[in-house]
Parts: C-alpha cells; structure tokens; sequence
C-alpha cells in the first residue's frame, strides 16, 4: 500500500512529526513525499497511491488544483486551525476527511486510524459500485423489462428490454405520468389499472401478477406477462414505489390458442362426421335404389329399406345379416327368377345359379345385369368393389326408362328418315346458344353446305358456337335472346372452300320445357346463295353499265338525289359534270364498234382515276358520262374553284392518247358543268343544266369545259384571261414592288413590308387580292415570288449603303407554294449572294396554311435560313389553323396580327379580346408582334396600351414605290430622333 503525503510545511515541527506519525514502521505502508503540485502530478500518474494525505496550501498551487488527478482515491486534507471553512470546502469537493493540525499534535495520534477509515470507507465505495455495475449489466442483458413506478410523482424507471420489447430505443417516448397505459389495449386497460390500484391499497397482498396486450411500435399486439409488487411504503405503509417485470409472452400464448383451436376442430370434426354418418343413413334410406353391402365372405352388412321393398325379401329373413347364398336360396324357391333362371339376364344367369348351389367361389360378379321381377318390372343391378374389399349392389327399378328409351329410338329414327328427305337441315341449340345438334345427313351436297355454315363437320359442330363476323353473331345473338320464333335470318358466311360470300337463311322456333323455362331454339336452314347470287345479278343489271362496270344513268339519279339532301344538311356544295367525247361517232364508223367499246372502257378507267372515291362516275349511255363530285366547299366562288380544277384535270387525262389494239388514238372530252347546292333544282333539272352546258362547250369549239350559269361561266373565263396576262405581265416586267413602312412606339419607321404590284397596260394597277391566288394555282407565284425576293433584296443591299436607311429592315411574303418547293432554301440564299444583301435584316411572311404540309419539313428548311439570319414572321395570324403546339415548334421570330381584327378593336369586343390575347400570347413565347392594318389613333393607343411594339397601316404610310418610300422614311426619321 502506498500513501502519498503532499506536504510543504513552513514549520518543520510539524512536518517531522507528520511524516513521523505517518511514516512509522509500524504502519502497514510505504510512504512517498511530494512538495509540490507538479511533482504530485508525476507521482499520481505513476506510482498510483492508495490514498493521498495532503497540506492545504503547496508551494506552486493548493490542494484543490490536484483533486482530478486523485481520481476518486482517499484523500484527507490537513488545514491549520482557523481554516475550518477550507476543510468544509474540502468535503464538499470530494476529500474523504480533513483534520486540524493542533499546536499540540494530539492530531497525529488519530492520523493512522484516520487514514484506515478512509481507505475502509473508500473500498466499501468501489464495491458499491461495482455491485451497481453487475446489477445494471445483469439488467440490460435479462430478457425480462423491468420497471419501477413512483406513485406520487408517477416517474418511472425502466431497463433496456422494457423498450426494446415493445419495438422502441429506450427513452423514445416520455414515461413521466401513465402515457405507456395508451399502449395497452383498450380492452386489458382496465384490468392493468385495476391490478396497480389493488396493489397499491394497504391490506391487500400487494403483489400481482396480470397478462395483458400492448401494441408494438410496428403496430401488432404482443401479450405482457407483468408482475408488479410494492417495494416502498411510507410510514402508514402507504405505497411509495411499485417495481416488477415484463415479460414477452405472445409465444406462449399464441401456441396455447393453437391448441385450443386445435382441440376445437377435433371436436367439430367427430361432431361432423357424427352428422354426416346420418346423414348418409338418411339418404340411403330415402333414395329410390335398394342397396345392399355385402363383405368378402358373402355375408350381408348393410342394407336400405328400398332393398326389402324392391326385392320384396321379408325383414326377418335379412335382419340376421345372412350370406348371399342363403338370400339367393330364398328368392329362388319363392320364383322370383323364373324357370331356370330366365328373368335374368343371360350373362348373369350362371352367377345367381352358383349363389344359389352355393358353388360360386370361381365366378366373377358381373359388373351389371338386368332382371325381371314375377311382375314383369325390369330391375339393373350393379355391384361396385369398394376400398375396404366389400361388395355394393345397387338395384334401380329401370323398366319406365326402358319404355321411355325405346319410344325415343322410334321417334328418332322418325325424324332422321325425315331430315334425309329435306334439302334443308335440322339444327338445335341450348339456352346458352351453342349450337347442340345438327342434321345434314342426306346427301353429300348437304354435309358442305352445313360445314360451311358453321365452319365444322356436322358431329364437331355439337357444343360449339360456330365463327362468323362480329356484325353477323351480334345480330344472331340478338335474335335468339329474342326467343321468338324468327324466319329468313340471312347468314352471311366466308368459306374457305369457295370463293365469295355464301348464304345461309336460318328459321327458328324457341323451345321451353315443361316448367316454361327457356331451353333453346330449334329449326332449319337452307343454302341460298345461288338466289343471292341472281339478286346480285339482277341489280347489277339493273343499276350498273354492263360494257364499263360504272354505275348507269339510274344509278345516278338515285345518288343525285341522296346527294342534294347531304348538301341541304351540310350546305356545301356539289356539281354535275356532262362529259361528251367529240366525234366518236366517227370512230365507231370507222374502226367499229368494238374498238368503241374498247375507248369507252379507257375512258371510264382514266375517269374514276381522276376523281375521288367518294365522287360518282357514271355512264349514261354513248359516249356520255356524268360525274358527280360531292362536298365541295360551302362558299360559290371556292366551290367553282374546285370544280374548274377537277374538270381541267378530266380534260387534261381524257387528251392523252389512247392506245386501241396497238394503235394510237386521240380522243377530246366537251365537259358541261353545273353546280348545286341544297333542294334549288330537281334532279331532272340538273342533269338537263349540266347537258346544255356540254352543249355550249361543244359550241365553243370542243375540247373544253363550260359552266351552265353565266356568271361562273364568265369568271373562270376572266380567270383564265388574266392568267394568260400574267404570263405576259411577268415577262414584259410589269411588276412592281412597293413598300410599307413598320414603325416603333415613336412612330420611327423601322422597317418596311415588299408588297407586289401589277402595271396592267389597261387594267391600270391590279391589286395582288385578285392575282396572288390565281398565280398560286396556275404555279406562276414561282416565278413571281423568285423576282419580289430578288428586288427586295437588291433594294436591302442598296439602303445598306447609305448610313440613314442602312438599318431598315424588309419583309417578303412567301407563298406555301413558294416554300414548299424542294430548293427553296437554296434558292434563297442565291438570291441573298448575288444581291448583297444581308441576311438579318430579311424576314420572310409565311401564312398558316404552310402548316397543314409536312410540318416536319417546314421546321427544317426554316432552320436552315434562320441559321444563316434569317428572320420569320407569321402573316394574318389569328385567321388560320395554327395550333399553339405548333406554333411553340416553329423558330418564328414574329407575330403579324392580321389586319381584320386591328380594324374593329375599338367597335367589337371579340376582336379586341382577340388581340390582347395575341399580344399576351407572343409575349409568353417571347416573339415580337406586328399589328397590321392601323389606320386610326385610337386603334394604335390601344394596341399600344396593351403591349403592341411595332405597327404597319395607313396611319403611317401606305405602300409606295421605293423612291417616295425612301423620301418618306428619311423626313420622319429626322423629325423623330
Ligand atoms: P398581307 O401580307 O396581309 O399584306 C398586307 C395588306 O394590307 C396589303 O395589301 C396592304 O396594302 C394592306 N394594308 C396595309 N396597311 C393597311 C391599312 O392601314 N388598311 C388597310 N385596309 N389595308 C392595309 P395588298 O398589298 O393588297 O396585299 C394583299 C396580300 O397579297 C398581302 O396581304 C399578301 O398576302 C399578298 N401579297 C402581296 N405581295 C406579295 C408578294 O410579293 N408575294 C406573295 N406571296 N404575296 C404577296
Ligand atoms: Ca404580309
């Protein structure tokens, strides 16, 4: 043992006499001197001394800077008189004891047994603690929740496995108070409340032990076995503490509800069995068979009342269980099998003879035999092996079946000599309306017809719904849940073995049974496709053309009608063109009538070629043929339009040549062309309309087309006059370019539109309303569109030159057509290469109608330019079909709100909606916007107001030649800084 003394005393008196007192050979340690506070450090770190005796103050420090390093160890701190609240401080701190260094060291006397008490009281510490340890080891490892419980504060205490029991890391939730109660079941609630109450009253064991539910944290139920118990009573013995244990029992108690059930079932199963023994006694006795159960010695076991009844055997006969043998011996004498056994049927005679000599042990027992009784009933008998090696014999009174059986066979054979008689066959089918049986024996003629039918053999169709098309089974289907008798059902059917439809007519009458309960259909058919074939045939004749196959005059007439009553609902329109070939009489003169035949044929050929499906051609007899075109559009000018086109396209097809047996021939077309629309004219009336326009046609030379009306008559001839100019104008450079100024919020000009002007010698300036759209269907727009681009961009390259106008910018409208052409892209870029011009400051104007072509290619070419800095706007918008789906995929730079909703945004409160949204619309898709046709202040302010940034319209300027635009241009833009 080793004692530390830290000691610097300034009276060596003391000093001697301590380290004397402690130091005495007689004390059972060894001692070590320390005379300041680091040289104790060093000490206590190595030499671990058993308990520290030490002087209030040291020379470096006092004695409270070393308490940590003691580390728990005895410690008893020596003060001098008049330092007793040192030494107060010093227990306080944590040294075991103090002691009073009296003037007259009568304190050195008690030292040694001072520093024994406190070594003692320092080891009952350790224990102390250590016991503590094991204890809270012993705890967290025991598989039990232990629990504390103060009744008055309502703290609680609890282990480890108290939370880990129920799913939760311990101190995850608040003990404090009854919150862990919340989780017991509702049901064990009271009873756990009620158990702590019992416990905690005085006069009571106060201990118990209760099995209750609490819920995991996972959320199932486990079963708690809890045993509580008072531990501290208060000094009238009211309870202070209730401790105890949890333990997981849910095994237990599941395993013990197993059982319990399982001793359930077992009951329930001899319960049952017991039930189902009588039941089987029950039915047995009830059933209309005698039977008999005999073991494998021929001894009787068991048998059913209806066996004594059947057999007629007396009860006390078998009552004693007797052998087969000496039953058989009984009915024998009695008669019952007649003469030499002859009741009973052949096979079986000799077994029953054996019963009865008793000599049958070599014999097999016939399966079933069929014997008569004296009475002349017919009884089968059946005799089955069971599992257990006994014998059970039925015995069914059968002789109403028999009877029944054979007036079937008779009735059967009635009905089959019936249905080989029939041309028609016989069919049935269940409740279900499968079909269940069929008759088609006769001849073999007959066994195809009903295969084909029902797309199977006459036997494998039994039990099977035959395919057809959905159309034809949902008919069928709706006939027979009808369940009325139904005649002439016409059944369609593809077969494979013949080309071509077939047809079947079904008659049907619905069966019930006795109860008048639904059982199924029966009835016949018959293969009428050769009468289906001439009902073809004969409206063929009857509406077609024979030489061409086209629909005949009738035929017509008929569609005509139908067609004015879908005009009437649709109101769009239709017309009738009156074809003629010229001079084909001379033809049929001179080469004969079969090459006639032969040009009528071609003719018709290249004329349902020219048209679409839903358009009729017909021939009307000779050379004439009628063509019908349906669903034109609903306004007259676009309707006529369309007409011209189609009938040009006819013209153009029917002036190819004709090839008639090798040789080339060449044949012209007069078209007469009248148009309708709703009930206006009969259909007589249009047919002689579209005549007499042929008539005109043939007048004015041949090889034509004429309009009956005058007026439409006089517009494509106007249409075709100025076409023909244009051709003209465009070569003689009768164009012009003008331009209109596109101005910002201060009315500075910015840019400017290229709009085309025609000089007609005598029409004076055409507007480009009347021959842009012309030139887009003749395809002139292409050359004239390939000139506007090149003088819009040679003008671009000349105001680059000059520091005013350089920053102007141009835009050129573009037609579909123009766009749409393969090289478009190309052809731009020459033009931009050869004039100079630059590209950014170009924007194109295409129409929405670009968007109903292949508007993958659209965004391709428009790419393609835009990559080379070319700008586009989207012209008239608001008028067309641009989906915003599209519109968000096209690299469009611009927005022109077209003019017609500009004009009314003051007046009409649509337009104006329209507009904003426009303009809010092109914001949101960060696209600039041009407000076409301004003419007022008003109109402008309130463009204005609503976020418009750029304008074009009378108010600035009108389009102009390029001289007064550039006048124009550099006087406002001087006035406008
Ligand atoms: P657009 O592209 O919508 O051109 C605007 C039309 O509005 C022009 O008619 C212009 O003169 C007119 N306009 C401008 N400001 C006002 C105004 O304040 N009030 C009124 N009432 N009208 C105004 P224009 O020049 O007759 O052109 C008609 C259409 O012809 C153009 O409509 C455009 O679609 C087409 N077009 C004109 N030049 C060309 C061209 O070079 N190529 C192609 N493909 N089409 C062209
Ligand atoms: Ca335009």
């Amino acid at each position: 043992m080793t004692l530390l003394v830290l000691q610097i005393e300034s009276e060596a008196a003391h000093r001697d006499a301590l380290l004397d007192a402690v130091g005495a050979r007689t004390l059972p340690w060894r001692l070590q001197v320390a005379g300041s506070v680091r040289q104790a450090r060093e000490m206590l770190a190595s030499a671990s001394p058993d308990a520290i005796l030490v002087s209030h103050r040291l020379a470096d420090g006092t004695a409270f800077d070393l308490l940590p390093d003691f580390a728990g160890r005895p410690s008893i701190l020596c003060v001098a008189p008049g330092e007793e609240p040192a030494a107060a401080r010093a227990l306080h701190e944590g040294f075991s004891d103090y002691l009073i260094k009296d003037a007259g060291l009568s304190y050195l006397e008690v030292l040694p047994e001072q520093v024994a008490a406190a070594l003692r009281h320092a080891d009952v510490l350790r224990r102390l603690r250590e016991t503590t340890e094991r204890y809270e080891v012993a705890l967290a490892g025991a598989d039990a929740g232990l629990w504390d419980w103060r009744f008055h504060s309502g703290g609680s205490t609890v282990n480890e496995r108290w939370w880990t029991m129920l799913g939760y890391r311990p101190g995850e939730f608040d003990l404090q108070g009854n919150g862990w109660l919340t989780l017991v079941h509702p049901d064990d609630r009271a009873g756990v409340q009620a158990a702590m109450d019992f416990a905690g009253k005085p006069d009571t064991p106060r201990q118990y032990e209760i099995e209750f539910r609490m819920r995991h944290k996972e959320g199932h139920w486990i079963w708690i076995q809890s045993r509580g118990k008072v531990v501290e009573q208060g000094p009238e013995g009211q309870p202070l503490r209730l401790a105890g244990t949890h333990v997981d029992v849910t095994e237990r108690r599941r395993a013990e509800t197993e059982r319990r059930l399982a001793q359930m079932a077992l009951q329930k199963t001899s319960q049952l069995l017991e039930h189902k023994s009588q039941m089987l006694e029950d039915m047995l006795n009830s059933i209309s068979q005698g039977i008999s159960l005999v073991d494998a010695g021929n001894k009787l076991l068991a048998y059913n009342p209806r066996y004594l009844e059947l057999l007629e055997l007396p009860e006390p006969l078998v009552a004693t269980l007797p052998t087969v043998e000496k039953i058989v011996q009984f009915q024998t004498e009695r008669g019952d099998f007649g003469q030499g056994f002859d009741l009973i049927e052949q096979q079986a005679r000799d077994y029953v003879a054996s019963q009865y000599l008793a000599n049958g042990a070599g014999l097999n027992v016939p399966d079933l035999y069929l014997r008569k009784t004296r009475a002349g009933r017919v009884i089968e008998v059946r005799t089955r092996m069971s599992l257990t090696g006994n014998r059970v014999r039925t015995f069914t009174d059968v002789t109403s079946y028999l009877e029944t059986q054979s007036a079937l066979r008779e009735s059967e054979a009635r009905f089959r000599s019936l249905t080989e008689l029939m041309t028609d066959w016989y069919w049935e089918l269940d409740a279900q309306g499968q079909f269940m049986r069929s008759e088609a024996s006769g001849t073999a003629q007959r066994g195809v017809l009903f295969r084909q039918t029902l797309g199977k053999a006459a036997q494998e169709a039994v039990g099977q719904t035959v395919r057809a098309t959905q159309e034809q089974w949902q008919e069928w289907d709706a006939r027979i849940a009808s369940r009325r008798e139904f005649r002439d059902f016409v059944f369609p059917v593809e077969s494979a073995d013949t080309p071509g439809l077939r047809y079947f007519s079904m008659s049907g009458l619905p069966v019930f049974d006795e109860q008048g309960v639904f059982s199924g259909y029966r009835g016949t058919g018959r293969d009428i496709t050769a009468q289906k074939l001439a009902e073809a045939e004969i409206e063929r004749l009857a509406f077609y053309d024979v030489l061409c196959g086209l629909p005949n005059r009738r035929l017509l007439m008929n569609r005509l009608a139908q067609a004015l009553a879908a005009s009437a609902r649709s109101g769009q329109h239709g017309a009738l063109l009156f074809i003629d070939l010229d001079n084909f009489k001379d033809l049929n003169d001179t080469l004969g009538h079969d090459m006639g035949d032969t040009l009528l044929g071609q003719v018709a050929k290249r004329l349902v070629g020219c048209v679409r499906e839903s358009d009729t051609v017909a021939r009307f007899g000779g050379d004439e043929f009628v063509v019908m075109l349906e669903d034109l559009n609903a306004g007259l000018d676009e309707a006529v339009g369309q007409v011209e086109a189609a009938a040009r396209k006819i013209l153009q097809a029917l002036n190819r040549p004709y090839d008639l047996d090798g040789r080339e021939h060449h044949s012209t077309p007069s078209i007469g062309i009248t148009v309708f629309n709703n009930h206006e004219q009969s259909v007589d009336e249009l047919i002689k309309r579209a005549d007499v326009a042929m008539y005109q046609a043939k007048a004015a030379g041949r090889n034509t087309l004429r309009f009956f009306d005058p007026q439409m008559q006089s517009a494509v001839a106007d249409r075709s006059a100025l076409e023909a100019d244009l051709r003209q104008g465009l070569l003689r450079g009768e164009l012009r370019l003008y331009y209109q100024p596109v101005v910002d919020e201060q009315m500075r000009v910015i840019g400017a539109e290229a709009l085309v002007r025609w000089q007609h010698p005598l029409r004076g300036m055409v507007s480009p309303a009347q021959f842009i759209p012309m030139a887009e269907q003749s395809g002139l727009i292409l050359p004239l569109g390939q000139w506007v681009l090149q003088t819009a961009c040679r003008q671009l390259a000349a105001w680059a030159r000059s520091p005013q106008t350089a920053g102007i910018a141009l835009s050129v409208n573009v037609s579909a057509r123009q766009f749409r052409q393969p090289d478009f892209v190309a052809q731009v870029l020459a033009v931009l290469a050869q004039s100079g011009a630059s590209a950014q400051r170009l924007t194109l104007e295409l129409t929405e109608s670009l968007l109903l072509s292949d508007v993958k290619d659209v965004i391709a070419k428009m790419n393609d330019l835009k990559a080379h800095g070319i700008g586009f706007a989207l012209d008239d918008f608001g008028t067309g079909y641009s989906s915003l789906a599209y519109l968000k995929r096209l690299p469009l730079d611009q927005l022109k709100i077209d003019q017609s909703f500009v004009g009314d945004v003051l007046t009409n409160a649509n337009d104006a909606a329209i507009a904003r949204t426009i303009l809010a619309l092109a914001h949101s898709l960060d696209l600039g916007v041009v407000a076409e046709g301004v003419e007022t202040e008003g109109q402008r302010a309130f463009l204005l107001r609503n976020g418009c940034k750029a304008f074009q319209g009378y108010l600035f300027g009108k389009p102009q030649p390029v001289a007064d635009f550039t006048l124009a241009h550099l006087a406002t833009n001087e006035t406008k800084p």
